[in-house]
């Protein structure tokens, strides 16, 4: 069905709603204001959305808590949670089209990739943590026979949560997940950058079953409503996902507000190990390529720095750049395109920026580095590949989140890994050998959250997703992520001898 569509003509048609989703509502902002949103893709103007402010956020977290003392959800059985977070990922699925086209809109992300990875990605999260819910047992603590000590799960209560734009759907629902299942309300700030599918999930989730006031949505600029979520006295936990200088805040905000428990999902600058003894170069670098241009670069676990070994590095070099020719900026709503245009106008200086630093820095360009299709008015810049680049460089240091590769070169195991290592990101590495002891050797030393061994792409909602260093503290995806959403609660029971 989706082939034959004509996105363009779907496009022109939208008129998406920005109003903030607070109480079961769309509501305008509290003052009234608005901000223009344009699209990244051509410069068009999609609409105004709620520039929501501290009275919004306010509302929507009473909202919340209401919602939450009343046990509408929170005290449903899990078995009843579940069949509504099922039917919530059901509508996500059967609304595929409308939010694979706002999300694209929004952030510039190719059309077939917001269709076969964003919306299904996004329906399996919210479905995995349903079907979790009732499937969870607590503890009995061993403290012999003088007592029951029961270790129960409680929701933390009103969550918030701060996302970005580059997987606006995905990133929501990886917080959403496992807070609804587990019975929390949910206060969501979507980046300004991307608000539109945030708040149509919102109203799904009420035509599904959602009883009001469990999710609400409000839309704004970090300093204003992020702010106001990070500071408000009432929230209990704050999932945060973004860049490391904006996760320092949150730290800071809830020292300086009620201690909520803060877990940060921050920036990466992974690495990507191809050793001499690699079983395919052509796999290596057809994957390094397809993972770090995939969504123009614009991924936290982009595998940013590519470390080959000496004796393979000129092959690989070419190879990576050929796949870098072949793979052009298009237009996002064309269904052939696989990369498509950067966030904004700021991305753009951001991306073409660091392409600048590493002519400067004497690294080597060997493909790509300039923008194109200026005449869209849209933000496009080629697959850029550097050689010769080194770890000192800021390319190959800072978070450029653009599609812009950096290879280094290095001659020994233990090179590699002290590369990899030396930086303040953590979120990812791989490593390509076929020997099995090195693979699970430099498993073991490598500072990351998650370590692919002869693959970077394949993923699970089943694993946890989180970073070591200063790439964040908190583990989204998987059970685990239900420790940044519950409370353990201890009820100790004296029992009496006969
Ligand atoms: P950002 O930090 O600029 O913004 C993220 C969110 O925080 C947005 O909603 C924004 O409005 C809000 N915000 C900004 N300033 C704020 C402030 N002063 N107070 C409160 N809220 C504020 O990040 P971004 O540019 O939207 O996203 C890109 C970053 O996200 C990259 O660093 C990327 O690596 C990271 N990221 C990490 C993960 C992960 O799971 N580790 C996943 C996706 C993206």
């Amino acid at each position: 069905m989706s082939a034959t569509i004509d996105w363009h003509a779907r496009a022109a048609a939208l008129q998406p709603d920005g109003r903030a989703f607070i109480g079961g509502q769309r509501v305008a902002s509290a003052s009234g204001e608005t901000f223009d949103k344009h699209s990244p893709i051509d410069g068009r103007r999609l609409g105004a959305v709620a520039r929501g402010q501290a009275a919004d956020i306010d509302a929507a977290v009473r909202s919340a808590r209401q919602a939450f003392d009343s046990g509408t959800w929170a005290a449903q059985p899990p078995a009843a949670r579940k069949r509504v977070l099922q039917r919530f990922a059901e509508a996500v699925l059967a609304a595929r089209e409308e939010l694979a086209l706002l999300e694209t809109l929004d952030m510039g992300k190719p059309i077939r990739d917001a269709l076969a990875v964003d919306v299904p990605s996004t329906a399996r999260c919210l479905t995995w943590y349903a079907e979790a819910v009732d499937k969870i047992y607590d503890e009995i603590a061993p403290t012999g026979p003088r007592a029951l000590a029961l270790v129960t799960r409680e929701p933390v209560g009103v969550v918030g949560a701060i996302v970005p734009w580059n997987y606006p759907m995905i990133m929501a629902a990886w917080k959403l997940g496992p807070a609804l299942a587990a019975g929390n309300s949910v206060v969501l700030k979507p980046s300004e950058k991307s608000p539109y599918t945030a708040l149509r999930l919102a109203e799904i989730a009420l035509q599904a079953g959602l009883p009001p006031g469990v999710f609400n949505v409000v839309p704004g600029f970090g300093p204003e409503a992020g702010e106001a979520l990070a500071l408000h006295m009432d929230v209990d936990a704050l999932g945060f996902t973004g860049s490391t200088r904006t996760g320092r805040r949150m730290l800071d905000y809830a020292g300086r507000s009620n201690l909520k428990r803060v877990y940060n999902e921050l920036g990466g600058k992974s690495a990507f190990i191809v050793m001499p003894d690699v079983g395919s170069l052509e796999r290596a670098a057809a994957t390094a390529a397809s993972s770090l241009f995939y969504n123009q670069g614009e991924s936290c676990n982009a595998p940013s720095r590519v470390l080959v070994h000496e004796s393979l590095a000129d092959a690989f070099v070419a190879q990576v750049a050929d796949l870098a020719r072949r793979q052009a900026p298009g237009d996002p709503l064309d269904k052939a395109t696989t990369l498509g245009a950067l966030v904004d106008a700021t991305q753009l200086r951001t991306a073409l920026g660091y392409i600048e630093a590493g002519h400067e820095a004497g690294a080597r360009c060997v493909v790509g580095g300039r923008q194109v299709r200026v005449e869209s008015g849209g933000y496009y810049v080629e697959p850029t590949v550097f050689d010769g680049v080194n770890n000192g460089m800021r390319i190959a240091a800072e978070e450029i989140f653009g599609p812009v590769m950096s290879v280094l070169r290095f001659s020994t195991e233990a090179e590699a890994i002290a590369i990899a290592n030396a930086s303040p990101y953590g979120l990812q590495a791989s490593v390509w050998t076929d020997n099995l002891s090195r693979a699970h050797r430099m498993a073991r030393a490598l500072r990351a959250g998650t370590v692919h061994v002869n693959q970077y792409d394949e993923d699970d909602i089943t694993v946890p997703f989180g970073g070591f260093k200063q790439s964040g503290n908190g583990r989204d995806k998987s059970l685990h992520a239900f420790d940044k959403v519950t409370e353990l609660k201890t009820t100790w029971l004296r029992i009496d001898p006969a």
